[in-house]
């Protein structure tokens, strides 16, 4: 079954319309002062949808939309261009190329975190490769769906690309339809949906998916700079980012300092009540805030009122228990932190005395506002791998620190667990960045830097195993939505091919 859209864009495909590189580059301009011109219109969209600040919006977004747009239309001539490859010598004298076709009709299936950049960025690669678009925003973000709805006709070629908003049901119906590629990006358990509805009809796909993305610092970083680029990266968004550090990895010798630097800087990024900062976002939805509330420490429960009080008194005792500086390796020593949860079967986690909850110690926030959809950006020190927090991807601002020997033990933790979508490292011994390198497998990997990777149009974005599938920005995006056509052209005189016919004898087998 087809619907009507995917049948229009068929039909304004089959036609040609898209192919020109003049058409391509007037609708990337058109993407470019899309975003430029709905500025204020789509810091006001993320706002409602996610209480997002301003410049977030700006600098995380429109700006790397903007950019996208320009870079690949500067290079489509290019990228466009035959590329000659040199051809076997028995076939000689004959050339060979490679050209990009666009593959058809595309459909892009966008998440709600970044409800512009990932509808946008996407369709300006798949523009730039000469094909009829169909984007899905996601319903979950329904201001931004919405303002995408009403503007990209404005600006873009309303016969080639097509917005169609909803939620599952839609989305259900759009994949039944035979498109040349469909570009996804949200969760696994939907890219699995993806993926199958695909197969019917045997769509390539990409997938864009997430995952618990690590961060290890040992005694080497420079902590203060360690500790605000986690925030930074952590809680931008309100955690609410693919590749956000999911979860920190620290030595015993610095983890202490780094909890504490590291809420030092939530401060100096949010103040005292980050609830009443201009910077700091808010949860999606209810369902998403209830789901990180469990992932907190027990005690620390939804309230309207915006501290709770028992989270404070659990930081409090955790506090006057610990032994500043005497940390036990607890897997080495089998104590009885370790005697006390039996389900952590791994080696190398340092258990931090005084820490009772397996979800850690409260080193700032933990208030939670389900009115408001306020999750406190939230530190948790001493986790252990068998709390809840370490068990799915968090997606909010919650950052648990968990313990580990050393690089060696780090490594090992990450390599239990599904391949990530990015890889972080604050360490400034080369032997261990280079183990990180060689011994993990990780979409990206950031030396002292998150989230650095997915800025640029000159490197690669996506993920791997259970992070993804394909990858795209810059000219990978433009590849992700061609097809590489191999041409291969031999004169007809002299037929020097002969060299290969049968009937065969005994010098052409020596060849
Ligand atoms: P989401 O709920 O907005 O879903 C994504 C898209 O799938 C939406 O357009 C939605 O309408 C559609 N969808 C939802 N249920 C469906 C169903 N049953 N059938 C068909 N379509 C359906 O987004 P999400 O999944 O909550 O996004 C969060 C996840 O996305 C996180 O895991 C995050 O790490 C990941 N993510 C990855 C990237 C990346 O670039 N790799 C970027 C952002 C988010």
């Amino acid at each position: 079954m087809t619907n009507e859209t995917f049948e229009q864009l068929k039909v304004a495909y089959e036609s040609g319309l898209t192919r020109p590189l003049a058409w391509r580059r007037a609708q990337l301009n058109a993407l470019r002062r899309l975003v430029m011109e709905n500025r204020d219109a789509f810091i006001s969209s993320a706002m409602a949808d996610l209480g997002k600040p301003a410049a977030e919006t700006v600098l995380m977004e429109l700006n790397l939309v903007a950019g996208e747009a320009q870079f690949v239309r500067n290079r489509l001539g290019l990228w466009t261009a035959r590329h000659p490859k040199a051809m076997h010598w028995m076939l000689q004298p004959a050339a060979g190329w490679t050209i990009a076709e666009p593959k058809g009709v595309v459909l892009i299936i966008s998440p709600w975190n970044y409800p512009v950049l990932l509808a946008l960025e996407p369709m300006a690669d798949a523009l730039a490769a000469g094909n009829a678009v169909c984007l899905k925003p996601s319903e979950l973000s329904p201001n931004t769906s919405k303002l995408l709805a009403e503007l990209v006709p404005q600006y873009l070629d309303a016969e080639a690309v097509r917005v169609v908003e909803g939620g599952p049901k839609e989305t259900g119906d759009l994949l039944k339809n035979p498109f040349n590629h469909i570009f996804y990006t949200g969760g696994g358990r939907v890219g699995k949906i993806v993926m199958r509805a695909a197969a019917e009809n045997l769509t390539p796909v990409t997938l864009e998916l997430g995952g618990k993305s690590p961060c290890f610092v040992d005694r080497t970083a420079d902590i203060n700079v360690a500790a605000r680029r986690i925030v930074w990266g952590k809680f931008t968004n309100a955690g609410q980012t693919c590749a956000a550090p999911d979860y920190v990895l620290a030595t015993p010798d610095v983890a202490e300092a780094l909890a504490k630097r590291i809420a030092v800087a939530v401060t100096e990024f949010y103040g005292k009540n980050p609830q009443d900062s201009p910077n700091f976002g808010r949860i999606i939805n209810e369902r998403h805030f209830d789901r990180l509330c469990k992932l907190l420490p027990v005690g620390t429960v939804p309230s309207d009122e915006p501290s709770s009080p028992l989270i404070q008194v659990a930081s409090a005792v955790g506090a006057a228990v610990d032994m500043v500086g005497k940390r036990i390796n607890a897997a080495a020593s089998g104590n009885t932190a370790t005697e006390a949860r039996p389900d952590t079967t791994e080696t190398g986690i340092v258990a931090v005395p005084g820490v009772v909850d397996p979800a850690g110690r409260v080193m700032c926030g933990g208030k939670v506002d389900r009115a408001a959809r306020y999750v406190a950006p939230t530190v948790l020190y001493g986790t252990q791998p068998d709390a809840p927090v370490m068990g799915e991807e968090i997606f909010g601002p919650i950052l648990p620190i968990v313990v580990v020997e050393d690089a060696e033990a780090a490594i090992r933790f990450i390599n239990r667990r599904s391949r990530p979508l990015a890889a972080y490292v604050f360490s400034r011994d080369h032997e261990v960045r280079l183990a990180f390198e060689r011994q993990t497998s990780s979409g990206a990997l950031g030396y002292s830097l998150p989230l650095g990777h997915l800025l640029s149009s000159r490197l690669p974005f996506g993920g791997v195993g259970g992070s993804g599938i394909g990858a795209y920005h810059g000219k990978e995006g433009f590849r992700t939505f061609s097809h590489i056509k191999t041409v291969v052209s031999k004169p007809q005189f002299p037929d020097t091919l002969r060299l290969v016919y049968p009937p065969f004898n005994e010098a052409k087998a020596k060849l």
